[in-house]
């Protein structure tokens, strides 16, 4: 493969600031491949940095942005695991492999966990720890921006693997952004009864399209909060707006007995405190699942390649690179999109 001298990428320099920009491609190391990156998809997460202006663990700035994507291989350094022409993709951190947390498959608490962004660019280097232990093959015949899924999906097979939901069970999503939507569709696959709350319209139609039973919007007076309680027990609550204060609903939400998972990050420093009559007396168990192993990135690849999550129901557009600043703050605004897919 021909790789030019020059190519654009995304830089995120601060609070709602993202230029695409020219810039040297990079050139692999020992170990290391360049992607040619196929597609990259928004995340929530990358809204979350593009409002605050950074990520305290994974991104400063200034800094090449995106962390969702799929490629193909143009270039290897030496020794690297694939060779040009290869179909790839890649998770956005790699754990050591040796620390304490690493060897109790725990790797997402990796002590010395790196991350990786600059999905949205036409090349990406991929460093060699991230070719060793989180880059995998793309299955054929599956499209770049359906691979590019895995990471996010993986965070929520993390937290469905912790969680336990069982067959039958009654789970509660409360926020139905992206990941609250996956949950929503590896629930259904478990044979749980899901119910959804939401604000926007388009992501409660999906949420109902994915197989919710229930569908509440989240309005600002709680009346759905009655509505949850007066409906059948809920023996799992999930999280997925990172507010304390739908931490603490969620806690209030779930029977006797039954487990919380607070999948949502919050913002530091906050807070939220514990009724401790109703967690002890009521025997309440929390989950609080963050980010993503390797082996969950080999699950959500598999999920997505054997069609139990349509990445399609989630990517709602398509976008040129040269679109992302004025899509993000569109973004931010309407929360008209689930995932957009931008093509470098
Ligand atoms: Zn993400
Ligand atoms: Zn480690």
């Amino acid at each position: 493969m021909n790789v030019p001298e020059r190519m654009r990428a995304a830089v995120l320099h601060g609070k709602e600031d993202v230029r695409v920009e020219t810039m040297p491609v990079p050139r692999p190391a020992a170990g290391e491949l360049l992607l040619k990156i196929g597609a990259a998809l928004t995340c929530g997460t990358d809204l979350k940095v593009f409002r605050r202006g950074y990520h305290a663990a994974m991104i400063k700035p200034p800094s090449v942005f995106g962390h969702e994507c799929a490629g193909t291989v143009a270039a290897v350094g030496d020794g690297a695991r694939f060779a040009p022409g290869d179909r790839v993709v890649v998770a956005n951190s790699a754990p050591c492999g040796t620390c304490y947390f690493c060897a109790r498959a725990q790797e997402n608490l990796c002590e010395d966990l790196q991350f990786l962004n600059g999905a949205y660019a036409e090349y990406l280097r991929v460093p060699e720890r991230f070719v060793r232990k989180n880059a995998y093959a793309v299955p054929a015949g599956l499209p770049f921006e359906h691979a590019a899924m895995t990471e996010p999906l993986a965070c929520v097979v993390h937290g469905l693997d912790e969680t336990a939901p069982k067959a039958g069970e009654r789970v509660a999503v409360i926020g139905l952004g992206p990941i609250g939507l996956m949950f929503v569709a590896l629930l259904r696959e478990r044979g749980c009864r899901v119910a959804g709350v939401g604000r926007h319209a388009p992501r409660l139609d999906l949420a109902r399209k994915l197989g919710a039973e229930t569908v509440l919007e989240a309005d600002a007076n709680g009346a759905w909060m009655e509505q949850m309680r007066q409906g059948e027990r809920l023996d799992v609550v999930i999280e997925a707006t990172g507010l304390p204060e739908v931490w603490a609903q969620a806690i209030g939400l779930v029977r006797r007995g039954g487990r919380v998972n607070l999948f949502g990050g919050c913002p530091d420093g906050t807070t939220v405190a514990l009724d401790t009559k109703r967690m002890h007396y009521d025997q309440i168990t929390l989950f609080s699942s963050f980010h993503h192993r390797p082996a969950d990135i080999q699950a959500a690849l598999g999920a997505i390649a054997r069609g139990t999550v349509k990445p399609a129901d989630f990517i709602t557009e398509e976008h040129a690179l040269d679109a992302l600043p004025g899509l993000f703050a569109e973004m931010l605004r309407t929360k008209r999109q689930v995932k957009a897919c931008i093509r470098p």
